[in-house]
């Protein structure tokens, strides 16, 4: 079979490919990437990046293609065209399949599904769960599936891994009858990164996969944390929508849920201005007027005190999560930091796993502080739970698990 996957992310007006040769899973070899933007609307255009050859050290060029682009469909005859083009596979015959990132699978997916009619009605079904994100990505599978009807389809979807969570971790405390009418729970999100990262430092520390204890902190512009117990997620930050849990940059992450109310009665706010102040004007950006933590540490450097009170925010909420998951997990044996703040903000993991050598964290404050792009441990040596700084790759996932589902 074929190992060659390319996996698609689409919005609701773009489309972003990476085409992944995982001959070697250890050595995967991107042989393309792209970006369709404004997809429907005016200036639509399609950047195609690919490799010259086929080997992993071979050059990219890159490739830019404008003109009407109306819809998802279009947007794939357009890729099709830019890689018989540019390379470096001018037949999609030779690929193993499409990936799908889905946002929500609801409770109905706990793994990767190979689409068919069936699964694209239960995608639909969970549009209410996730009214932004399920109808984009549908486009982009309806779209694939349009213009490439012989290569196989396969969904991955953000929920999905944290479905192993106990009832208890995943209920809320509201009315049973109105929860289930309105399948209200918890459900969690950025399952592919916490996955890919904690089997990741599992293998790095050679733990036992089937007994190892991991808390993930998925820190980008959305942020998650994640209890990962032999290879099973058993709790984690984001809730039945990704605004719940750590501070994110535009999202508030956890508030009293009474404040909702207060905005609508006391303010004047309707329900849409609520939604809108608490997942694109909160966060970072709420406390501090930037949501790139670069600027806020730059801001807080200058003396900007609204800057510094973000940070000790942000890192607050972390630690609060840390000891949640250290309980529910009985310990842990390692900390795993992930995405843009995750991989490269030293001054966050320092905030986050300071005074925390009595419980067992031994951050090593120089290997914590040297920039890389590999995975590596910055807690000290003997440090009785370890501390990694491990980068997310959730397009290699999704391709894996693609090709888990082809049996492959
Ligand atoms: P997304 O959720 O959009 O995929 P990323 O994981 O790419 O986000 O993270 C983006 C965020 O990472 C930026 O908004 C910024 O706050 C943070 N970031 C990126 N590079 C750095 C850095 N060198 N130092 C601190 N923060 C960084």
């Amino acid at each position: 079979m074929s190992r060659l996957v390319q996996v698609i992310n689409s919005g609701s007006s773009s489309i972003k490919y990476q085409l992944l040769d995982i001959s070697d899973p250890d050595r995967p070899v991107v042989w393309a990437a792209g970006l369709v933007e404004a997809i429907g609307e005016p200036g639509s255009r399609l950047v195609h990046r690919s490799r010259i050859g086929r080997g992993a050290d071979s050059d990219f060029v890159e490739s830019e293609l404008t003109g009407s682009i109306p819809d998802h469909t279009a947007g794939f005859a357009a890729i099709g065209e830019a890689f018989a083009a540019a390379g470096p596979i001018e037949e999609v015959g030779e690929l193993a399949a499409f990936g799908h990132r889905v946002v929500h699978g609801g409770d109905t997916f706990s793994a990767p599904a190979l689409i068919d009619d069936a699964v694209i009605g239960a995608i639909e079904d969970c549009i209410p769960l996730a009214p932004l994100h399920n109808p984009a990505n549908l486009a982009g599978i309806v779209g694939a599936r349009a213009a490439y009807p012989d290569v196989a389809q396969v969904a991955v979807f953000d929920t999905a891994f944290h479905q192993t969570m106990p009832p208890a971790a995943y209920t809320y405390a509201i009315d049973r009858q109105i929860a289930a009418d309105h399948r209200i729970r918890r459900y969690g999100f950025h399952g592919t990164s916490h996955a890919y990262v904690a089997r990741q430092a599992v293998r790095q520390l050679h733990l036992d996969p089937t007994t190892a204890k991991v808390i993930t902190l998925h820190l980008g512009n959305g942020a998650s944390a994640c209890a990962v117990s032999g290879g099973r997620s058993i709790d984690t930050s984001m809730g039945m929508t990704p605004l719940a849990g750590l501070v994110m940059g535009t999202r508030s992450g956890d508030i009293d849920p009474a404040i909702a109310l207060h905005l609508q009665r006391v303010a004047g706010l309707t329900a849409d201005d609520v939604d809108a102040l608490l997942n694109m004007n909160s966060g970072m950006k709420g406390l501090a007027g930037a949501n790139d933590l670069r600027e806020i540490h730059t801001r807080s450097q200058a003396g900007d005190a609204a800057a510094t009170l973000a940070l000790e925010v942000y890192a607050h909420r972390i630690r609060e999560y840390l000891g949640a998951y250290l309980v529910a997990l009985g310990g842990a044996d390692v900390i795993v930091f992930t995405a843009g703040v995750g991989e490269n903000d030293h001054v966050i993991r320092e905030m986050v796993c300071k005074d925390l050598a009595w419980l067992g964290v031994a951050l090593d404050s120089d290997a914590n502080a040297r920039r890389s792009g590999d995975s590596r441990v910055v807690s000290r040596r003997g440090s009785p739970i370890a501390v990694m700084v491990v980068p997310t790759n959730e397009e290699l996932e999704i391709a894996l698990q693609t090709l888990e589902v082809l049996g492959g």
